[in-house]
Order: C-alpha cells, then sequence, then structure tokens
C-alpha cells in the first residue's frame, strides 16, 4: 500500500481508534463528525493528487531507501529541486483546498529528525538514526500522515521547563525502562493531529542539562494508550452542525482543524525513541524543524490565491471590477502573495546537504518568509475585505434565502450587476468571510502569526543568521576604518 487514493486514507483512519473529545464528548467516529470532516478531506486531497497525472510529478517521488513510488510528504529531501517541489505542492494544495490540508508537519518532523538523528549518533554513538530510518520505511510503506508535534503548552514562559511547578508543561521523560520510556505532557495547537495516523514528537526549544528529562523525541500511534485529544474550536464551526449547511460555510467541503494533544504516562518502545535526554541537540531539532515549517507557510500563497480569486470575484458581482482603485488593491494583494512565495521558492533554491544527506532550506530566507507571512495576509485579507464590502457580514443567512417570505426580498436586495445570480454572490461573499473570519480563518490569519513560531521567534533567527560582523567588515572597508585607532570595540 505504498501510494493511498483519498478514499483509502478515510478508510484507514476508520481503523484507529483515537479519543477525541469535541465540545466535552467523547467522539465515536471522528471521520464522519460535521465539524471535523471537512479537515479529513483536505488531506484526502493529498492522497488524491498523488494518483493525478497532471500532479503526479509534485505529489510523488522515489524514496531515496527503497527506489519506490512514495507520496512526497513522506519523503526526505534529496536535492534543492526537492524542496523547490515541495512548496510547489503547497501552493497547490493550498489552491485546491482554500484550507490547511495539515500533511506537512510530519514531513517536515521526518526531515529534521533525519538530519539531527545523524549528528547525535555520531557525538555518542546511539542508533537513533537507524530507528528513525525504519519508522521511515513503515511511514512510506503505509502512506502515514504523521502530526510532527512540537508546541508544548510552556506554562510559566519566564520559567524553564524543569522550574516550572507543573512538570506537565512541557513533554518529558517520566521513567527510562529497559524497552524503552514512559513520557507524559502535551502539545498544544496540533494541526491534524485528530486525523493523523501517528505523532511524531519533538522538544520545543533549546534546553539545558537540567532541563534534559524534556530532551524527548518519539512516534506514538495516534490512538496509542494513554493518548488523547481535545479539538480547537473555531470561529463560525457550529454552522458545519446545522442541517443542509452548505453557502453559509462559505466553503463546504475542505478546513483545517487543530487540537490539544495529551499525554498521560504513554510508553514507547525504544525502536520509535529518537532522541532521550541529549539536550544539547534540542536545538538543532528545533531550529530545522521551524526552518522547514517557515519554508512550509508557501501553503498561504495558495490559500491567498484563492482570496485574491474570490475578491476579484466580488467585485464583478458589485459590478466595479474597472474601477481603478479595485484594480489597484486585487495588484497589491498579488504583489503580497508573490512576496511571501518568492522567499519560499528562495530559501528552497538555496538549500544545502545536510551531513545526513538530505537537504535543509537556507534558515535565514525561510525566517525572512515566514515574518512575511506574519503581516501579509493580514493585509491581503484587509484588502479582500474592502473590496467585498459589508455585505461579507450583514448579509441574511441560506435558509432567509431559501425562505418563502424573505427569499424573493434577498433576491430583490441582494442584486449586484444587472445579469448576475445573487446565489453566486452570496457564495463568493461567504467565502472570503470563510478565509478572513470563519473557520480557514485559522490556517489563513492567525495560523500565519503563530504557526510556525510566533514573529519574534523568526527575528531571533534572523538575528542570528544575519551575519551581522560581516556586514560591519564591508561597511569598515568601504569606509577605510583603522580599528587600531578605536580604543573600545
Ligand atoms: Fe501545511 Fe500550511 Fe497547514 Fe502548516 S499551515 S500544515 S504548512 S497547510
Ligand atoms: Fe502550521
Amino acid at each position: 500500500m505504498t501510494l493511498m487514493t483519498g478514499k483509502e486514507y478515510i478508510e484507514s483512519l476508520r481503523k484507529l481508534n483515537p479519543k477525541v473529545y469535541i465540545f466535552g464528548e467523547l467522539i465515536e467516529n471522528p471521520v464522519d463528525h460535521p465539524i471535523l470532516r471537512p479537515s479529513v478531506n483536505s488531506i484526502a486531497m493529498t492522497y488524491d493528487l498523488a494518483h493525478d497525472p497532471e500532479y503526479e510529478d509534485l505529489l510523488t517521488t522515489t524514496s531515496h531507501l527503497t527506489g519506490k513510488k512514495i507520496n512526497r510528504f513522506c519523503h526526505i529531501h534529496q536535492s534543492p529541486e526537492d524542496l523547490v517541489k515541495k512548496i510547489k505542492m503547497q501552493r497547490l494544495l493550498g489552491q485546491k483546498t482554500a484550507s490547511c490540508f495539515q500533511r506537512c508537519v510530519g514531513m517536515d518532523a521526518l526531515n529534521s529528525i533525519y538530519s539531527t538523528t545523524y549528528e547525535i549518533d555520531k557525538e555518542y554513538g546511539t542508533n537513533y538514526h537507524e530507528r528513525l530510518k525504519n519508522y521511515l520505511l513503515e511511514a512510506q510503506e503505509k502512506d502515514w500522515t504523521i502530526d510532527g508535534a512540537m508546541t508544548d503548552p510552556k506554562g510559566d514562559r519566564g520559567l524553564a521547563p524543569h522550574l516550572q511547578e507543573d512538570p506537565d508543561m512541557f513533554v518529558h521523560i517520566n521513567e527510562v525502562r529497559e524497552d524503552g520510556i514512559i513520557v507524559s505532557g502535551a502539545k498544544a495547537h496540533q494541526t491534524g493531529s485528530l486525523n493523523s495516523h501517528e505523532h511524531l514528537i519533538m522538544p520545543t526549544m533549546s534546553l539545558s542539562e537540567e532541563d534534559k528529562d524534556y530532551a524527548v523525541s518519539f512516534a506514538v500511534p495516534t490512538d496509542a494508550e494513554g493518548v488523547f485529544m481535545i479539538y480547537g474550536r473555531q470561529s463560525c464551526d457550529t454552522r458545519k452542525l446545522e442541517e443542509g449547511a452548505d453557502i453559509d460555510l462559505g466553503n463546504n467541503t475542505f478546513g483545517g482543524q487543530e487540537a490539544l494533544v495529551i499525554f498521560d504516562r504513554v510508553f514507547i518502545p525504544n525502536e520509535r525513541v529518537f532522541m532521550c535526554k541529549e539536550y544539547k541537540y534540542a536545538n538543532m531539532m528545533v531550529e530545522r524543524f521551524a526552518g522547514y515549517h517557515r519554508q512550509s507557510y508557501a501553503c498561504k500563497t495558495g490559500v491567498g490565491d484563492v482570496l485574491i480569486g474570490a475578491a476579484a470575484l466580488a467585485a464583478d458581482y458589485n459590478g466595479v471590477p474597472k474601477a481603478s482603485h479595485i484594480k489597484d488593491k486585487i495588484i497589491e494583494m498579488q504583489h503580497l502573495n508573490e512576496t511571501i512565495w518568492g522567499c519560499s521558492l528562495a530559501c528552497s533554491a538555496e538549500g544545502h546537504k545536510t551531513e545526513s544527506g538530505n537537504y535543509l532550506v537556507d534558515l535565514l530566507l525561510a525566517n525572512v518568509c515566514k515574518q512575511n507571512v506574519t503581516r501579509f495576509p493580514y493585509e491581503i485579507a484587509r484588502l479582500a475585505e474592502d473590496i467585498a464590502g459589508g455585505l461579507m457580514v450583514t448579509m441574511p443567512s441560506e435558509k432567509d434565502l431559501r425562505g418563502e417570505v424573505t427569499g424573493p426580498w434577498v433576491r430583490k436586495y441582494l442584486k449586484g450587476k444587472v445579469g448576475m445570480d445573487v446565489e453566486n454572490r452570496m457564495r463568493v461573499l461567504r467565502l472570503i468571510e470563510n478565509i478572513t473570519l470563519g473557520t480557514a480563518a485559522v490556517g489563513y490569519r492567525t495560523e500565519s502569526m503563530h504557526g510556525a513560531g510566533s514573529p519574534q521567534a523568526q527575528r531571533i533567527m534572523i538575528a542570528r543568521q544575519g551575519n551581522l560582523e560581516a556586514k560591519k567588515e564591508m561597511a569598515r572597508k568601504i569606509a577605510h576604518v583603522d580599528v587600531t585607532k578605536d580604543k573600545v570595540q
């Protein structure tokens, strides 16, 4: 089963038995739950497009371990070209789903753990890299969706993990046994966790020796004993529970989803442990994962394409597509979207080989890419709302459109350009609402700010990677500065 279809992926989820809570209740069948199903559909697209001749070059590749054809989401990048294809695939999926398709975090985790375990083994003579390769073989063979999990709840941000009042604020090792480890804690904001086959855990930040119990990386099945998840609710999510809901959803098929994932004394067998107290390497794993996932935010340009298209359509329905200020706003949206893309492309093309042989993005450019993402989608969304007009948030519901009394009035007063359909106009406005304020806004707006690390995290990396000393030296040379004349530096 090296390449599943979307249908097979959905069937494979039915065989799992995860503990999922929504609105305080344990859910029997998460796959068909109306609130979760759109997020399942988005991931299913990552499987279906792998079978589409038009897209298989982006969605599939060859395993460097087996030579078999695999889904790119299970791939270890072998060249800068692989890194470029990865983001082209992500932009495409953003365009096809207009939401977060969730599967990227696992791919980014596999690649960062792959190279880090190689370097841990080199220093300590451990065999984590071999374990990861065996895990990867299984992931590629079974075509898993993996939730790459990094962010801990963190408790008091001013305290190191070992100083927290509650040690569970960071995932940690409770016990080391001969055959494995016991872990406790939680990972917050976990994208796609409810519909992944597996979870792949990494530490959340650099750690000191006192925090070595928190230096842990491992893989665990989503339905393992002691693992459970609490759905993170989204703006407007209960619209999905309304009978026959369609127009009011804005996007009635696709969505993303996050959850709080809790580990309550979970046993992890040794073969699934990829870091156990090697605290010196926590930073490397974090920086590499963050780099890959900041590159991954090319996904936002795909959703941005849909939003720009929707704004242009709204202008058509409003009858003002030729107004110069509208045209200019749409140009601005495109400029911002392509600027994000340019950085993601640049950090991919400038990728380099790690000691383990896989390719890592240029970290400075990946961080600049994500820093732009913390800003530009907000401006793109603002311009889309500007073009759409206030009707986007004051419009009557689909039920009013269909209502015996209200329907004719809605059709009369929601008319825009002569000859254009009112229902279509409503659909376009609801799509803009969905991406900017509704369920997809989690993925397009606030995730742009905090996903893959909040803005300050990128600024720290830009400071680290920016090589300011070299730039000062360039300036000294041009200005003929004689440093021997400076009494202090
Ligand atoms: Fe993939 Fe983007 Fe969702 Fe991250 S936010 S999982 S990169 S679609
Ligand atoms: Fe994300």
